[in-house]
């Protein structure tokens, strides 16, 4: 199957935001073993987006929309291809009542733009969106393969990697049923990733093995195409069995779960719970760990102590320890580490993870952009330290730091 990415969007052509939509797309299919020939950035203009799509019909079978399911005029995908295929709009009633019951809890009035989100082009396959309210299609006309998909990236991913991506599995697996496992790894990037596994992915045939990054984790698809599902999950569990071996000590799931939900899953069958202390980071670790509903039976709370002040009077860190001649500084092992058991002892959690570093763009206490130190301490016990030295921008540092400290979390309670 060859697909081409339409980014709907004149925001993007604008140079007003970046296409990062089209870079996880690419990844995702190419880890379902679709090969992605083109993508097209077009505005929100109906005779444009007509033109894209009779071009991108000409040379690809699959085409993959983002953006323009929203509820306002100019937003007009799904319009504009339903009119294209010569179908009309039908109602998708579970998602009008979830809107309507959303505006019902709110107290807010529902206006007819709204319904608009819960429109469906007549004949497709609906795609669920877990994140928001316009609901996403699919269809197959004329041997060409339609998928529509909302621009914001949260409400994208997810119905990307849910409903979209099994009803493309099952558009794949015609004849023959397609089979696949996710596996997902952290503190390990793409390339050494790749790097330790060249042979198999060289040698691959069945399974596929089909690798593919978001920020600060990596995941890789096994995927068999056949009849026999006993035998194409043994030809999965013989690869995964060797991937394992290789990179076991990466692999946090093997099902699709995010690296913060595998963690609260760890505290939770331990009955244990977590605090944080953030510096550099700025709140992100605890933005990530809140992101999973549920989350506050592990989580106690978090504090950002962005300066020295602050870290000072919240942590009780000493200023000698951070500023001054001869001080290890705020981005210092020993700060990490004090950070790490202070924030366990206050709470009284079990375990307290600490971020101190340096994001950029500038350097800090004559230190390099990207130097961070990351402590995790079990309460009344010392602190490890982990050092992390990477590049990329301030944002990238970020998550990266973010997603460290929680795959060291993940390997202690791992092993406790
Ligand atoms: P909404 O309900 O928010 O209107 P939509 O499906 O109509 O959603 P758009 O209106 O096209 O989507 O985009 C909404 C927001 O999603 C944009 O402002 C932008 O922040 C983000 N977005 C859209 N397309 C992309 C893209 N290709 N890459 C990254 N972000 C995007």
């Amino acid at each position: 199957m060859k697909a081409e990415i339409i980014a709907v969007g004149t925001e993007l052509l604008l140079g007003q935001i970046v296409n990062t939509n089209a870079r996880y797309l690419s990844q995702g299919l190419a880890a379902l073993g679709i090969d992605v020939f083109f993508q097209t950035v077009v505005g929100d203009n109906t005779a444009r987006i007509r033109q894209s799509i009779d071009t991108a019909r000409s040379r690809a079978d699959l085409l993959l929309f983002t953006g323009g399911l929203g509820p306002t005029m100019d937003d007009l995908t799904k319009d504009v291809l339903a009119d294209y295929l010569g179908r009309g709009m039908v109602v998708h009633e579970p998602t009008l009542r979830t809107i309507e019951e959303m505006h019902l809890s709110r107290g807010s009035a529902m206006v007819e733009s709204n319904r608009r989100m819960a429109n469906l082009i007549e004949g497709s396959a609906p795609l669920e969106n877990t994140v928001g309210s316009a609901v996403g299609c699919a269809i197959l006309q004329d041997g060409t393969r339609y998928v529509l998909l909302p621009g914001p990236p949260m409400e994208m991913t997810a119905m990307f990697e849910g409903a979209a991506t099994r009803w493309l599995m099952a558009e794949l697996g015609e004849g023959e049923p397609l089979h696949s496992r996710i596996l997902r790894f952290a503190g390990i990037g793409e390339s050494r990733l790749e790097k330790e596994l060249m042979d198999l992915i060289e040698s691959q045939s069945d399974p596929t093995i089909a690798p593919y990054a978001k920020e600060g984790e990596v995941a890789i698809r096994l995927s068999s195409k056949s009849a026999d599902e006993a035998a194409a999950l043994e030809r999965i569990e013989n690869t995964a069995e060797l991937i394992r071996a290789r990179v076991g000590a990466h692999l946090y799931a093997e099902e699709d779960i995010s690296l913060e939900e595998a963690v609260l899953r760890q505290l939770r069958v331990r009955r244990m719970r977590v605090s944080v202390a953030e510096s550099c980071t700025g709140g992100l670790l605890a933005e990530l760990i809140t992101g999973v509903p549920g989350s506050s039976g592990e989580f106690l709370g978090g504090i950002v102590t962005y300066t020295n002040t602050m870290k000072n009077k919240l942590l009780g860190i000493p200023m000698e320890q951070l500023e001054g001649a001869g001080a290890p500084g705020a981005v210092s092992e020993s700060t990490a580490a004090l950070m790490a058991r202070r924030i366990a002892e206050t709470t009284g959690s079990d375990w307290g993870v600490s971020i101190t570093g340096v994001a950029g763009p500038g350097t800090s206490e004559g230190k390099p952009v990207g130097l961070v130190h990351i402590g995790v301490a079990r309460k009344g016990g010392e602190a490890d330290v982990f050092t992390l030295n990477t590049g990329g921008s301030r944002d990238m540092i970020r998550i990266r730091a973010a997603k460290l400290a929680l795959y060291r979390l993940w390997l202690k309670l791992a092993d406790c």
